[in-house]
């Protein structure tokens, strides 16, 4: 199975993964990872470690894409129109964009519980996605 980008989730047994990072200094949590330096412009650490991010966060705002997004990606034909969620992760509080699968914006509230999935872009590889919480 082809990730559409190594190295930012992974699927573990108990489901899909966000790989952010964690200064160990000053306990900064990022996403996407970043692991040549700190974030924070108070802190000097170069050394980030890979952080595993919590499953489950809130609908922080959505919308749906009506349009295909320019090149280089590659849109299904004909094109269908997908959700798109900000949520705000539980526990550390960054807030990550994904796809929404399974839900349309009628569907979607903010502050509703979503949980990390994953499915195929159009033309196969898979991402992370958002979906209903089990
Ligand atoms: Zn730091």
């Amino acid at each position: 199975m082809t990730y559409a980008i190594d190295g930012w989730f992974a699927i573990e047994e108990e489901g899909v993964r966000l790989l952010g990072t964690r200064c160990p200094a000053c306990g900064t949590v990022c996403f996407p990872p970043r692991h040549d330096s700190c974030p924070d412009p108070r802190c000097t650490s170069t050394d980030m470690e890979v952080f595993r991010l919590p499953r489950r966060g809130r609908v922080w705002s959505y919308t749906n894409a009506c349009y295909p997004p320019p090149a280089p990606y590659v849109a299904a034909q004909p094109y269908e129109p997908v959700t798109l969620a900000a949520v705000e992760l539980d526990e550390v509080g960054i807030v990550v964009l994904g796809q929404v699968k399974g839900l349309t914006v009628d569907e979607l509230t903010v502050g509703m519980e979503l949980e990390l999935t994953s499915g195929p872009l159009a033309d196969g590889p898979l991402v992370w996605m958002w979906g209903r919480a089990s």
